[in-house]
């Protein structure tokens, strides 16, 4: 027998949750169904935590878009619903005067895309924040920040528990199939059935391609290929060098990394990039003189010893292209002609900070294509 019901989200990370919620609060009534035994337990709680700002991406890209309105929502829901969270800032920082123009170039272009809070640092200037600090200069973002995502995550889930929605644990897409009027999806694990809804949304994060492909009646073209890409963070357990977080030039992730303070206080380092063939959280400890390398550009007093390694996650990227210049896509009825399904793929970085704002936008894609 098929099952019915009106929305229904594939993945509970962090932005399935978002949008699980904007859905439930608009009167719907959804089901998420998560193949996992536990919520959010992938990328969305092995990233950095960090509240991007916005200077990474290109003006007008769809990054740049949600994660400007997605870092309004977080600070203002984050107070209201106790949700973790303090805007520590960040310093881009250089050790080269050479790649002074560099951050320069990054300021106009941040001010173009509305972030006029940024401002040029000396290395003294850095130095008088970040006393432990080596660099040259620093551009000073102070409206990044760091969220606790466990949190985050519960607290969406609550809201949109709060308005009918439910939440179906081991309970894997395995397929599905898709016609003008609805989807009908094949469920595994203990409770394995059909299910039918009007409106299905694929937030399956590694999953989504996969799940895509597996729906009868999405056109073959529009599924990308996903390549995977793991970022590896090592800790800092017994000090705390910094309390902002410390970052490279966008084009200096080969020999540098970036430094972030968690919730906690407690340092990390990464996260590092290596391209592997399957969703796999080991962290190498064979990485570490990597690390400590480029460590040392910006904390020359680490000592070998100082860090551990920490965890791992894994980018589920369309390029190999670095983050900022792959874009999101988020398909509706104007790329593959259903208007009751919407697939979202590559939600790498800054999918965290997004999440609000990218289940605003799916909601617009949804009333958009059923107009
Ligand atoms: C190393 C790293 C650092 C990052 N740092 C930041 C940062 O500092 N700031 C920021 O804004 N963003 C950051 N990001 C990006 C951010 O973490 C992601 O964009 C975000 O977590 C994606 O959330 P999601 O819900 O799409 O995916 P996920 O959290 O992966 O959730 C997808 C869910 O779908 C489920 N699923 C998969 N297949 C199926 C199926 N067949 N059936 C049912 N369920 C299924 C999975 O089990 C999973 O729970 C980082 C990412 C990485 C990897």
């Amino acid at each position: 027998m098929t099952e019915k019901t009106d929305c229904i989200v594939i993945g509970a990370g962090v932005v399935g949750l978002a949008i699980a919620r904007q859905f439930a609060m608009a009167g719907r009534d959804v089901i998420i169904l998560e193949a996992e035994n536990s919520y959010g337990s992938h990328t969305s709680s092995r990233n950095s935590g960090c509240i991007h700002a916005g200077i990474n991406y290109p003006p007008g890209s769809l990054k740049a878009r949600l994660n400007m309105r997605g870092k309004e929502l977080l600070y203002r829901y984050c107070p209201e619903h106790g949700v973790g969270h303090k805007m520590i800032g960040k310093l881009v920082a250089i050790v080269d005067e050479e790649k002074i123009p560099q951050l320069h170039a990054l300021k106009e272009k941040s001010a173009s895309i509305g972030l006029d809070e940024m401002y040029f640092m000396t290395g003294a200037e850095a130095r008088a924040l970040e006393p432990n600090l080596h660099c040259v200069a620093a551009l000073h973002s102070p409206t990044s920040g760091i969220v606790d995502q466990p949190e985050l995550m519960t607290a969406y889930l609550g809201d949109a528990e709060d308005h009918g929605a439910v939440l179906a644990l081991g309970a894997p897409v395995l397929s599905g199939r898709a016609t003008d009027s609805g989807v009908t999806l094949t469920v595994g694990g203990a409770g394995a059935m059909e299910i039918a809804c009007n409106l299905c949304i694929n937030a399956a994060g590694h999953g989504a391609t996969k799940i895509a492909g597996l729906i009868d009646g999405v056109p073959k073209e529009t599924v990308p290929e996903m390549i995977l890409a793991r970022g590896c963070y090592f800790v800092l357990p017994s000090k705390k060098p910094f309390t902002r977080m410390i970052y490279p030039l966008p084009d200096e992730h080969e020999v540098a990394m970036h430094i972030s303070p968690d919730m906690g206080g407690m340092v990390r380092f990464g996260p590092d990039t290596e391209f592997v063939d399957a969703v796999d959280y080991t962290v190498n400890p064979d990485r570490a003189p990597f690390f400590y390398e480029a460590a040392r550009r910006f904390w020359p007093d680490i000592r070998d010893g100082d860090l551990e390694p920490g965890y791992a996650g894994v980018r589920p990227k369309l390029s190999r292209a670095r983050a900022g210049d792959n874009d999101f896509v988020i398909h509706g009825a104007e790329t593959h002609g259903l208007p009751n399904l919407v697939n979202l793929f590559g939600i790498e970085s800054p999918g965290l900070t997004s999440s609000m704002a990218i289940a605003e936008y799916v909601a617009a894609l949804v009333e958009e294509g059923n107009r």
